[in-house]
């Protein structure tokens, strides 16, 4: 096993399973922290807010910081904000996409955007489909948070903002700029503005088609592991495989 500085750490199915810890995953980050390590939390949930997570995971007895999150939201609006600064923007989420444009300086218009950033939006009408579907064929950039097909809940799988997102590529023709895991951007944005090295670096998770693939894509080293999204044995039958199989956390030596 090798030491790395620089953990990024999945939350559901890795952190913790909907609303209850894993226990190892929590002794795992308090070791780190023992050690001087803050781990980042990379989440594809644009839902929330920075200040939400921090009290979810404060819930569970991990203490973190606001610059330690990153989410499919916060790096929306980074991207946002390196491409498309001083553009106008119409959004299809919630509070954590909304705030973290705001953050950013966006302003905020009902009609002709220059920009539409899509995220999970679990109270969506078809007017807003509407809405953002005529900004789109009117020209606006199509920038969606991730592209996940569902999230799972404790009543099942649920549509998933790359749900969302599918029905106004289906409906425009226009395909988007998709920035969650499996992309990397959440990486590289922890990396340029830290100044961390990729060899110092690696992702942890539970799901092979995000966590995982978004660490190889980016060219870090990835721990997967098991209890989560996906099985032992799918991994096993993948050609590109994490770097590390764990059964849980507590297999990881420090
Ligand atoms: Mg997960």
């Amino acid at each position: 096993m090798k030491n790395y500085n620089v953990y990024c750490l999945d939350l559901d199915g890795t952190v913790y399973h909907g609303t209850e810890p894993i226990p190892e995953a929590v002794s795992f980050i308090s070791d780190l922290q023992s050690q001087g390590i803050e781990p980042y939390y990379i989440t594809n949930n644009s839902t929330a807010t920075p200040e939400q997570v921090i009290e979810k995971l404060a819930s569970f007895g991990i203490k973190t910081y606001v610059d330690k999150i990153m989410s499919s939201a916060l790096v929306s609006a980074k991207y946002c904000k390196e491409h498309y600064d001083g553009a106008t923007v119409q959004i299809m989420g919630e509070k954590g996409l909304h705030d973290a444009l705001v953050s950013e300086g966006f302003t905020f218009v009902t009609e002709n955007p220059d920009i539409v950033v899509v995220g999970l939006d679990r109270e969506v009408s078809y007017s807003k489909f509407t809405e953002i579907a005529l900004a789109i064929r009117s020209g606006a950039k199509f920038i969606a948070t991730n592209g996940d097909k569902a999230i799972p809940t404790e009543r099942g799988l649920l549509p998933g903002a790359g749900s969302l997102v599918k029905l106004l590529e289906f409906t425009t023709g226009v395909k988007p700029v998709i920035l969650g895991k499996p992309e990397s951007h959440m990486l590289a944005f922890i990396k340029s503005e830290n100044g961390y090295s990729k060899e110092e670096m690696v992702m942890v998770g539970d799901n092979y088609d995000t966590d995982i693939l978004s660490g190889i894509r980016y060219g870090i080293d990835t721990i997967y592991v098991e209890g989560g999204v996906t099985s032992k044995e799918e991994i096993l039958s993948q050609a590109e495989k994490p770097t590390h199989l764990l059964r849980t956390l507590a297999d990881w030596q420090l």
